[in-house]
Formats: C-alpha cells, sequence, structure tokens
C-alpha cells in the first residue's frame, strides 16, 4: 500500500497528482469467508480492521447495501468524548479516545482527530449537581474533568448569552475531548483494512441470514450467497431487521435524528457546546460551517429525515445562546437513523444464534466510540467471548436487570 507522507505528497505533485493508488480495492465477493461484517460504517470497518491487525484474521469480508461510510457515520456531528458517568461506560469510551489519540498515525490517515475539548452546560442546579458528579465519577476513573465557572466559559466564548431563558450556570469541560472528521474515518479504516487483505463489497445487501442447527453458515445477498464461518453484524439503525432475518429480537428502537450546518464563516467557534436541557450542541468544522445537532424524533421509523419542529426548536435554542448566529444562514439539514437501547448503552457481544455476533445501541453517540468498538468487537469475534471491557454490555443484562444508564451522559443527540 502507498504511504501517505510529506514525500508521497512531494513525490505525486511532480506528475499532477495522477500516481495515486486507489484507496482499496473493488473485488467480486469470494464464495466463502472466515468472517463477514455486516455494515460497512465506521464501526464496521474498524472491526474488520482490527480482526485482521490484532487477531490475524485475512479471509474476512465486509458487505455494504450502500457505499461505505454512507449511513450514520457520514451523518453525524463527530463529537468525540469519554465522560460518561458509571465505570463500565467510562472505560469503554476512554478505550476508544486513546485510540483516537494515535489513530490518524496508526492507519496512517489523516482523521483531523480536534481535541478542542467538549463542553456541557448546565442550566438549574440539579444540572450542576449532576456535572459536579459526573466530574468526580471520571476523575476516579482516570478521566480528565472539570467544572467551569461562566465566567471560564464566558472568557473561552465571549459571545455566549449566559442569561437566557435557560440561564447558564456552568459546564462540564474535557479537554482531551474534540471532533474528527467522519468520512475520514470511514475512508481510513477501510484503507487500512484493505491492506490487511479485507474485501470490502459494495452494493451487496443482506437479505437473509441463513443457520443450520442453531449455526450461522452464511448470508444472502444482493450479490448472491456468502458462505461464512462468523458474522458479525454492525448495522446501527437496520441492526433490529438484521436480528429478525436471524430469528431473534432485539431490545431497540431505531429514530430519526437530524443535523444541519451553517454558510462557512471564520474561525470563530474553540470549542464543542453540547446542551442537555436546550437539546442543541453546536461545533464549527474546519471547513467554517457551524455544525449544529438536533434532539431525536419520538417516532419510531427508518426514513432518513425527520421532523421540521425539532430542528426549528434547536435552532431557536441556538439562537438565544449565541444571539451573534441569528443570521447567519443554514447550507444543508440531513437525518440518519440511530439504534436506541433502553439505558442509552450499546449492546456488543454474542447472540442466540452461534458464530452471529451483533455490535449495536449506539444510539446517538457512536461516532466517538469507533475504534474502542471495533476493537473490542473484533476480540469477541475472534475469541468467540467478549473482552472485559465489553462485557457488561451484553445482550444478557436485559434479561439479568444489570442495565447502565448513561440516560443522564448520553442524553441529548452527541
Ligand atoms: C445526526 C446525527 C448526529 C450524531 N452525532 C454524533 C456525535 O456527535 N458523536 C457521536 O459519538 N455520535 C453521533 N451520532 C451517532 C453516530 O453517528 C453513530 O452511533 C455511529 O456513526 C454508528 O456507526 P456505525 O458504523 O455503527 O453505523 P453506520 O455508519 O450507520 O453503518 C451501518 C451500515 O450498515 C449498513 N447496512 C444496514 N443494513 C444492511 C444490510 N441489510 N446489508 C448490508 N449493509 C447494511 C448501512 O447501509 C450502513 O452503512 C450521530 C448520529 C446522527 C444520525
Amino acid at each position: 500500500m502507498q504511504k501517505f507522507s510529506i514525500w508521497s505528497l512531494l513525490r505525486n505533485s511532480v506528475s499532477y497528482h495522477e500516481g495515486w493508488q486507489k484507496q482499496w480495492r473493488s473485488p467480486e465477493p469470494k464464495r466463502e469467508y472466515d468472517v463477514v461484517v455486516v455494515g460497512a460504517g465506521g464501526h464496521g470497518l474498524a472491526t474488520a480492521y482490527y480482526l485482521a491487525k490484532e487477531h490475524g484474521l485475512r479471509n474476512v469480508a465486509v458487505v455494504e447495501r450502500g457505499w461505505l461510510g454512507g449511513g450514520n457515520t457520514a451523518r453525524n456531528t463527530t463529537i468525540v468524548r469519554s465522560n460518561y458517568l458509571w465505570d463500565e461506560a467510562t472505560q469503554l469510551y476512554e478505550k476508544s479516545m486513546k485510540l483516537w489519540e494515535g489513530l490518524s498515525q496508526d492507519i496512517n490517515y489523516n482523521v483531523m482527530f480536534s481535541q478542542r475539548g467538549v463542553m456541557n452546560l448546565g442550566h438549574s442546579l440539579q444540572d450542576m449537581r449532576d456535572i459536579q458528579r459526573r466530574v468526580n465519577a471520571n476523575r476516579l476513573n482516570g478521566v480528565d474533568a472539570e467544572v467551569l465557572s461562566p465566567q471560564q466559559i464566558q472568557e473561552m466564548l465571549p459571545f455566549i448569552n449566559l442569561g437566557s431563558r435557560y440561564p447558564v450556570l456552568g459546564a462540564s469541560f474535557q479537554r482531551r475531548a474534540g471532533v474528527a472528521r467522519h468520512d475520514a474515518v470511514a475512508w481510513g479504516f477501510a484503507r487500512a483494512a484493505d491492506a490487511h487483505g479485507v474485501d470490502i463489497l459494495q452494493n451487496c445487501e443482506v437479505k437473509g441470514i441463513r443457520r443450520e442447527g442453531g449455526a450461522v453458515v452464511g448470508l444472502d445477498t444482493a450479490r448472491g450467497f456468502i458462505r461464512a464461518r462468523k458474522v458479525a453484524i454492525v448495522a446501527a439503525g437496520h441492526s433490529s431487521v438484521l436480528a429478525e432475518m436471524a430469528g431473534f429480537r432485539l431490545p431497540l428502537e431505531s429514530h430519526p435524528l437530524q443535523a444541519l450546518v451553517s454558510e462557512p464563516l471564520k474561525p470563530i467557534f474553540p470549542t464543542v457546546v453540547m446542551s442537555n436541557a436546550i437539546h442543541a450542541y453546536i461545533s464549527q468544522s474546519d471547513k467554517g460551517d457551524l455544525v449544529i445537532g438536533a434532539g431525536i424524533d419520538q417516532y419510531a421509523g427508518y426514513g432518513q429525515r425527520g421532523s421540521y419542529h425539532v430542528i426549528e426548536g434547536t435552532l431557536q435554542a441556538i439562537v438565544e445562546l449565541f444571539p451573534l448566529f441569528s443570521r447567519v444562514r443554514m447550507n444543508r439539514q440531513w437525518g440518519g437513523i440511530v439504534d436506541v437501547s433502553p439505558d442509552a448503552c450499546p449492546i456488543i457481544g454474542l447472540t442466540p444464534v452461534k458464530g452471529l455476533y451483533i455490535n449495536c445501541g449506539w444510539g446517538t453517540g457512536g461516532f466517538k466510540a469507533t475504534p474502542g468498538s471495533g476493537w473490542a468487537m473484533a476480540y469477541t469475534v475472534a475469541q468467540d467471548r467478549p473482552h472485559p471491557l465489553n462485557e457488561a454490555f451484553s445482550l444478557d443484562r436485559f434479561y439479568n436487570g444489570h442495565l447502565i444508564d448513561e440516560h443522564g451522559a448520553a442524553a441529548v443527540a452527541h
């Protein structure tokens, strides 16, 4: 594989950049694979990459019904943080954060991980008590976290309106948190997985999951039957549809979640601001657009668009917090289908079908977990048992009641 570096950039510039290799192959499906991953979003591609890199599995395919990285991976607002409340969640997200910190070097692809900090605003005394509790819990878990006063917030964002209808009483702040470039994450993992021999099969929708004697044997796809010893479902909003093909049910609801971007502005917004109370979050992309996320639509559905009143409410909240933006024009709006679990935590583990594994339930907040999720899922598939990091996130918890309630830290989409 061609290596990206300053030297290869210089070398290629003399030939008008016509000598770059394709970033990944488009192979024909083989008849049989050791592992087939369903879903070429960031999580599926990361799973395939770590299966090859960490576990030496080379006969691996990723099947994708559309184009790679066209699902929620390409539709999210790219916030990366690890300041969850409970130990199990914090450790899983923190594993991911550590992988983010070395990811561009590891996969030799600039994922533009920018640790510009993430702020969670508190608008009431109860918000502030919750913030203090979470910051303490984070520190006990070795995760950086601090409480900001309104004055500290204003120093960072001089144009914030602290005295709006929802007064800003303070915020939690994780300095190592930030944003990454979502497309680059999908492309980088795809390129790195392909370099390890993983076949990425696009336009290859899974239409059926074949089982024999309670074990998975292969997949009926738009490109024919593909035999597989193991299958990993990593399909976000469509996970329940795939589970149904395999004869079991998931405790998930699929909801539309929206985001929108403004026209590009000069650099003005140096961090990421989230507010659970007013259901809005905002950052600025490297291109200059304000990237704004809304709350989820309350109805379940698979249409990749959302209700108008949700984004209208979001923009009202943003303008109240940042009146300066009242005349900025919005450029584009879109929706994705998020897979919401009852405790706002993911499901990563084995299923009732032998050889079939599931990774889903990331809901509104799985982008930040992309490398960690792929890493833990690869271990689970390769070893046929969960890694200690994802043991608590198995399907069993919905039977034995060991839920990990992260509604407080997840709350609004993020
Ligand atoms: C508007 C919005 C904002 C968000 N903001 C954030 C944020 O700021 N931070 C954060 O951490 N998270 C955020 N999220 C959540 C995050 O995007 C997701 O949790 C994460 O991207 C899920 O990644 P994935 O790889 O599992 O899913 P996806 O990228 O959706 O990949 C799943 C893939 O499976 C494919 N698939 C489905 N069915 C089949 C089939 N039958 N056969 C073959 N392939 C199939 C799909 O086409 C898709 O490409 C946001 C989500 C949305 C929608």
